[in-house]
């Protein structure tokens, strides 16, 4: 991973504030969900159906896993769409949080100040 040189500006002191105030800001980590919401217009597959002539029904929501080697797709009701849409942009969050504090406790380490 790169060394980042907006962390090397910072002191060892600011550093740590900084790691710290990443931390307190951290999301609910009960609320995560890895994958991807993606939305979808489907063909039924009806005989005579509106869609056959090329007008889908949908939009779908789907929320896009990764299950081993494969992407599975799992429908997403409508009443859960909220919920699995937030949860999805907090794991987003997260991610990006500990990505921060590890570049943080890499620039600490770097400078033999990794405590
Ligand atoms: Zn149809």
């Amino acid at each position: 991973m790169a060394h980042n040189s907006k962390w090397r500006a910072l002191s060892v002191r600011q550093l740590r504030t900084r790691r710290a105030q990443l931390v307190r800001q951290l999301p609910d980590l009960q609320a995560t969900l890895y994958g991807a919401v993606q939305r979808q217009m489907r063909q039924c597959g009806r005989p005579g159906c509106r869609c056959a002539a090329g007008e889908r029904h949908g939009p779908y929501l789907y929320l896009a896993v990764r299950m081993g080697r494969r992407t599975g797709l799992l429908y997403i009701p409508a009443e859960a769409a909220d919920t699995v849409q937030q949860h999805v942009e907090t794991t987003g969050r997260i991610e990006a949080a500990l990505a921060d504090i590890s570049a943080i406790n890499l620039e600490l380490f770097a400078r033999g100040a990794l405590d």
